[in-house]
């Protein structure tokens, strides 16, 4: 018998709000992603270990920007 276990990254989409995009310039929903480091079994995803961590997209433009963009 045998095992196949791992690690992956999972992105979760968390909250979505409005802001301004740098790239696009103009005001635009965004959606904020974490990426969450997962213990796998078999391929899936049993536990989460630990945040990789995180970015802003752009619904817009589709860019992936710093979290830090939202202070501005
Ligand atoms: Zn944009």
């Amino acid at each position: 018998m045998f095992f196949i276990v791992g690690l992956d990254n999972r992105t979760q989409r968390k909250e979505r709000g409005r802001f301004h995009c740098p790239v696009c310039g103009g005001e635009q929903t965004y959606v904020r992603h974490v990426v969450q480091r997962a213990f796998t079994f078999f391929f899936i995803p049993v536990l989460n270990v630990g945040k990789e961590g995180e970015y802003i997209e752009c619904a817009g433009c589709k860019s992936r920007l710093s979290p830090s963009v939202l202070d501005r």
